[in-house]
């Protein structure tokens, strides 16, 4: 019998990559975003899928709109990914994080749990909830230390998630994925600005442009695995949360090193704090600034997991290092450039 998967967030990247697995995997997909139910997203176009899905409008902060869907189709795995998913904007928006992000989960599980308590359940839970890290390589263990109203916000799903397992015996899982991204991520997340303005500047339609933090590490994987990851979750026989991550962590200042390396740009950083750039060595053009308002007020600094439950109980692990996200990322980009 083919199985029926609802996708909260499928206009995202994650959502955009986990559509594409589905189908592959023979489901039947509902993908939900906030707007109308369209198929005009550059992410599914550019996979070749906005043809294969049914769309359905889902605002997350709509109780009657999540309803709505549930009583239309046979569910038989949700995966909610839809959430205000920036760090930097939640700061700016705290209540709107927190209604989507937090309370939108809630609204989910409410109407499984009246509607069909046997559909399966996962929870985009995030690395971000660990926050100012309280044990050097986080696991599902770790205590959580959340640093900003995003990711406030998701302590409040991962729990609440574990809270309905635990209470009503449903099958709802979190993955607590660490940072991932290929071509698909949003531009406003930092590997693929930088990506986005390195090209910019090789193909000379802008002098420059400006970073926060280069000092903050994060553990970057490729999404396009991390999806798989999300799926195995639900088909194994005991709901859980999981870590997906890489175990390994890098400065943003590196990911710039890797990519200018692979760029072949001939570039050095020179001066310190706020007077740090990076330069062109041939004209000593300033290729990136420091601006502080990309700094946050409260930043993660740190961020490395421990996957070792998934891989053991999952038979999940990453594939892809840095360097290789990195260049995928590049010839993508240079692919669709203009
Ligand atoms: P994106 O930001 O790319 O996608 C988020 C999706 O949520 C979009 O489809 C967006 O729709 C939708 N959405 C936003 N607000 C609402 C709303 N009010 N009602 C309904 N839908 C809404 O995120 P990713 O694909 O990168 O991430 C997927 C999930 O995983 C998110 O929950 C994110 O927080 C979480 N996560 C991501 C990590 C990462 O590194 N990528 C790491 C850990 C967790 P629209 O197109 O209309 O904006
Ligand atoms: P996050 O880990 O979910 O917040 O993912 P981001 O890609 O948004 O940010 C990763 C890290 O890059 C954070 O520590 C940011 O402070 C840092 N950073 C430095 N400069 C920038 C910038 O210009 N934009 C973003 N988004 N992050 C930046």
């Amino acid at each position: 019998m083919k199985k029926t998967a609802l996708i909260t967030g499928i206009s995202g990247q994650d959502g955009a990559y986990l559509g594409q697995f589905l189908l592959n995997k023979n489901y039947k997909v509902i993908g939900s975003d906030r707007r109308s139910a369209r198929s005009v997203n550059w992410r599914l176009r550019r996979l070749g899928i906005e043809n294969k899905l049914i769309y359905e409008e889902m605002e997350l902060g709509e109780i009657y709109e999540i309803q709505r869907v549930f009583k239309k189709y046979k569910i038989d795995e949700v995966y909610n990914l839809a959430a205000q998913s920036f760090v930097g904007a939640s700061f700016n928006s705290p209540l709107n994080t927190s209604n989507i992000t937090g309370l939108g989960t809630l609204r989910i599980l409410e109407t499984i749990r009246s509607l069909n308590p046997k559909i399966k359940f996962y929870q985009a839970s995030s690395s971000e909830m660990f926050g100012d890290v309280l044990e050097r390589k986080q696991k599902e263990t770790t205590p959580l230390n959340p640093q900003s109203p995003y990711a406030i916000s998701k302590v409040f799903s991962h729990y609440i998630t574990q809270n309905y397992r635990n209470s009503y015996g449903m099958f709802a899982s979190s993955g607590i994925l660490f940072n991932h991204e290929s071509p698909l991520r949003g531009e406003e997340f930092v590997t693929r600005k930088i990506i986005i303005g390195l090209i910019k500047i090789l193909k000379n339609d802008i002098k420059y442009f400006e970073l926060g933090n280069l000092y903050a590490k994060r553990d970057w994987g490729y999404a396009k695995e991390y999806v798989e990851a999300m799926w195995k979750m639900l088909q194994v026989k005991k709901p859980s949360d999981y870590v997906i991550a890489t175990g390994k962590t890098y400065t943003i200042k590196k990911f710039i090193d890797i990519a200018t390396n692979y760029l072949n740009m001939n570039v050095k950083w020179i001066g310190k704090g706020l007077n740090e750039k990076l330069i062109d060595i041939k004209n000593k053009k300033t290729i990136i600034k420091i601006n502080p308002k990309f700094f946050r007020p409260s930043e993660v600094n740190f961020l490395v997991g421990n996957f070792s439950k998934a891989k053991k109980e999952l038979g999940w692990k990453p594939k892809t290092n840095l360097k290789k996200l990195i260049k995928i990322m590049i010839d993508d980009e240079l692919k669709y450039y203009n």
